[in-house]
């Protein structure tokens, strides 16, 4: 379960469109004018790639990659690289897009950045795989650098790649440059905390939109969908400290259990279970999306995109949904959740706590300094909070959803920065 940053879009007709939506909302209310929103809106750099990689049977296949940098306004572009069939430049702009707004929101001092390459990692070797990320990086080794632009694991990616990504650059400067990547395995100069680091920055986010709702954690119940890396790190912090978790689920089903359930015992469970909660007997089994349905008062959604439509938002119950995942709710569900009053803590908030460790990973490689896993926790801890607090205050001020909250906060500081910075 590696650290993932950030989210599939699932939009393939098109992604930019899609992540614009709520762009364009927030753009308006905060009376962007003309000239800005274009900038904002375009994409800095776009860097496509051909990589030839001699295969293992001595055949040589040409992949294609991609690299985006959507905005270096704020500082070096970060953003994960995806190994995948379905990426395309289209995809990876879209993706770069949301990172800008991400950073923005937590107020860590990077730009926006994707990138990718067309592949299948699942039919290829670890000697193939190799060979092609040391392609890519020497490809874009010019694109790359700490104070440039900073990749980091997405998709089909992880410590490993990111590991053979940063010796590469490092052989083209001659010099070792771990900060060139996050995402690192520990004795690379990766963070503590940075496994745990998104589901801590849920609980904290939890508690923040818990405490302004006036919901008494010790009282609530939670659902949480998805029960890997963010899901079950978000439910076992929130049970540690009183509340009650009724229901979870992962690809195998749903498990509701109106008492509560034992967290700890589900987690041991899955742990012993190849990675899966099939058999679990702690609860009642019922069908994978009934979950979202539960009369709870927190509904956590952590495993996929596009789980909260236009054509079921209507049978939600709960009061509030923190955004583990990536784009769980469609921007046609917006409207029925504020007409049934429900409060979202959007997913560039939610679940922005990996990307502010990633930041810390790079802080800490940079000082050729490693912090204690107390500090990574307090200081993300309270980048967390803050930036709640700081959309919180944007949303009531422009009278809207906390998402679009997000997205004015984001756009403000953007926009604030370029005009400070100056064009042409
Ligand atoms: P993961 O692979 O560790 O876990 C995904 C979980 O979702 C698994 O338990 C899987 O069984 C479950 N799942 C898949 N389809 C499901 C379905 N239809 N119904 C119920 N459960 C289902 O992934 P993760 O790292 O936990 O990421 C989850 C989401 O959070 C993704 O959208 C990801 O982009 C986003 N995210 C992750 C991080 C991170 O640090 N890992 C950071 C930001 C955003």
């Amino acid at each position: 379960m590696g650290y993932i940053e950030p989210a599939p879009i699932h939009d393939k007709a098109n992604p930019f469109d899609s992540m614009m939506s709520r762009f364009d909302v927030a753009a308006s209310l905060l009376g962007l004018d003309e000239s800005t929103y274009n900038v904002l809106k375009s994409p800095t750099k776009q860097v496509i790639v051909s990589l030839p990689v001699t295969m293992d049977d001595g055949s040589v296949r040409v992949f294609e990659g991609y690299r985006v940098i959507h905005s270096n306004i704020l500082g070096p572009a970060k953003g994960g690289i995806r190994y995948d069939m379905d990426v395309n430049i289209n995809e990876v702009k879209a993706l770069a897009a949301w990172m800008t707004w991400k950073c923005a929101v937590v107020d860590i001092p990077y730009g926006g950045a994707k990138g990718g390459i067309t592949c299948n990692p699942r039919q290829m070797s670890a000697g193939e795989i190799e060979r092609l990320t040391r392609a890519y990086t020497s490809a874009l080794a010019d694109v790359f650098g700490p104070d440039k632009d900073i990749p980091a694991p997405d998709m089909g990616t992880g410590p490993r790649e990111m590991a053979w990504l940063m010796d590469e650059y490092s052989k083209s400067k001659g010099m070792t440059v771990n900060a060139v990547v996050t995402g690192k395995p520990l004795v690379l100069g990766g963070s503590l905390g940075r496994v745990e680091a998104t589901g801590r920055g849920i609980m904290v986010s939890t508690f923040a939109a818990m405490e302004k709702m006036k919901i008494n954690p010790y009282e609530a119940t939670c659902a949480v969908q998805g029960f890997g890396n963010v899901g079950s790190i978000s439910a076992r912090l929130l049970h540690e400290r009183g509340v009650k978790i009724v229901a979870i689920s992962d690809i195998s089903g749903a498990y509701y259990n109106p008492a509560g359930i034992d967290i700890v015992a589900a987690l041991a469970y899955r742990d012993g279970n190849n990675g899966t909660l099939a058999g679990y007997k702690g609860a009642e089994i019922i069908p994978g999306e009934e979950l979202l349905f539960l009369p709870v008062d927190v509904l956590i959604p952590a495993a996929k995109e596009d789980v909260i439509t236009a054509d079921n938002a209507n049978r939600l119950q709960c009061k509030l949904i923190v955004e583990g995942a990536n784009g769980p709710t469609q921007a046609s569900a917006d409207a029925i959740l504020k007409e049934k009053g429900i409060v979202a803590v959007p997913d560039i908030l939610a679940n922005a706590g990996g990307v502010t460790v990633s930041y810390f990973e790079w802080v800490q490689n940079r000082l050729g300094y490693k912090w204690g896993l107390d500090r990574v926790q307090r200081r993300s801890d309270r980048i967390m909070k803050e930036s709640f607090e700081r959309v919180f205050q944007a949303a009531q001020k422009y009278d809207c959803s906390l998402r679009i909250g997000a997205y004015i906060v984001a756009i403000d500081k953007v926009a604030q920065t370029y005009h400070f910075r100056g064009g042409y």
